[in-house]
Order: C-alpha cells, then sequence, then structure tokens
C-alpha cells in the first residue's frame, strides 16, 4: 500500500516540477522535519532555500505565516511554535515555491526577486519574463471555511481519542472521525461544529 503522506508528496512535487526543453526536471528537495515537545524543527530550511537561491530568512518568514504560527532560525535549520506535519511544511515551501520562484512563462525556478519601485517583481534569467510576485490571501481564514457543516474534506488521521475515534488536527481544529486509524488520510463529511471541535462522518 502506498502511504498517503509519500502519495501526497509525490502529488505535490509532481504539480512543481515542469519538464524543461531539455527534458531535465527541477526537483525540490525533500522536506525533513520533527516534532520536538512542543515545537516542530525543520532540518533543512538552508538546504531548500539555497535550492531557490533564496534567503532563508525569507523563506521561513513565509512558513511562519503559512502555518499561522511563530518560530525562528536556528543555523540552517527553521523552528516554529506548535507541532506541524511534514506534509504540511512541505505544503508551505511548494506554495512559496509557486509564488517566489517559479517563471511562471517558461516554468523554469531560474528566477530573481527584484524591485520595481515598491513592487516586488519575479524576474527569470532563462525567458526573461517578469511578473508581479503573487500577493496570496491570509491563509489564518482558510481552515474556518475548511469546516462548515454539510463540506466534505480529506483530513489526515494523527492519532486516537479515548472513545476510540480517529483524531486530525488542523490549525485550530481537532476534527474526530469515527473508525478512523491513525496515518489514514479520509474522505470526510461535516456533521457538525462546536468551536474548535469538528465532528464528522465517512464520506464515500
Ligand atoms: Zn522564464
Amino acid at each position: 500500500m502506498v502511504d498517503p503522506y509519500e502519495s501526497l508528496l509525490k502529488k505535490a512535487y509532481e504539480q512543481i516540477t515542469e519538464p524543461s526543453g531539455t527534458g531535465e526536471r527541477f526537483t525540490i528537495p525533500e522536506v525533513r522535519s520533527y516534532i520536538e515537545g512542543k515545537t516542530t524543527v525543520f532540518e533543512n530550511l538552508t538546504e531548500l532555500a539555497d535550492t531557490f537561491r533564496r534567503e532563508k530568512e525569507h523563506v521561513m518568514k513565509f512558513l511562519v505565516s503559512e502555518l499561522g504560527t511563530a518560530g525562528k532560525i536556528d543555523g540552517n535549520r527553521g523552528i516554529f511554535n506548535g507541532k506541524f506535519e511534514t506534509s504540511q511544511i512541505a505544503n508551505g515551501i511548494a506554495n512559496y515555491f509557486n509564488d517566489y520562484v517559479l517563471c511562471s512563462e517558461c516554468g523554469r525556478p531560474d528566477t530573481r526577486l527584484v524591485k520595481d519601485d515598491r513592487i516586488l517583481l519575479l524576474r527569470c534569467d532563462a525567458c526573461g519574463s517578469h511578473r508581479p510576485v503573487r500577493k496570496r490571501k491570509a491563509k489564518a481564514e482558510e481552515p474556518a471555511k475548511l469546516f462548515e457543516e454539510g463540506k466534505i474534506v480529506d483530513v489526515h488521521i494523527q492519532s486516537v481519542s479515548k472513545r476510540g475515534d480517529g483524531v486530525a488536527r488542523e490549525g485550530k481544529f481537532i476534527i474526530y472521525v469515527p473508525g478512523g486509524k491513525p496515518g489514514q488520510t479520509v474522505k470526510i463529511r461535516v456533521t457538525r461544529v462546536s468551536g474548535s471541535i469538528v465532528f464528522t462522518e465517512r464520506a464515500i
């Protein structure tokens, strides 16, 4: 069986690796992270930033805002307050790549950030095109909309509650999934939301 995390990563990478004219592919290094106490350590922050030819401070600032938390840089590592899945960090990295690295014209990552007046532009060394850096909407609101009654959502089960339900976490939300097993990614329908607690049933 294919590990759901693996397949998620694979999908994310497939979306952001574009074949170039010569058939060579740009591959984003895999994110390595682990949870340590109440923090999450992103081991290869510098490696990722170097691959993108971006400042690690810039990458970190973006990730912290994507994850809706605080964090700091410790040598080559980024440290986030709170517990995050590697897939969440990899998602943030994929978003960073799309917004701040990838040339939307030619699909190459050989770009630079340049300031033109007060506008931040992404200039491509490969094809010479440039575009304003896309402004992303604040992420913080998204989970709330995600967990409205009746919505069907994929969630990743991380643990099991005392009652035996699978438990997933998304931002401030705790999602209970009847019969869910840790490690599974399951499609659920939201049946009720009470504060940050989300009750669900399996959706087929
Ligand atoms: Zn280009």
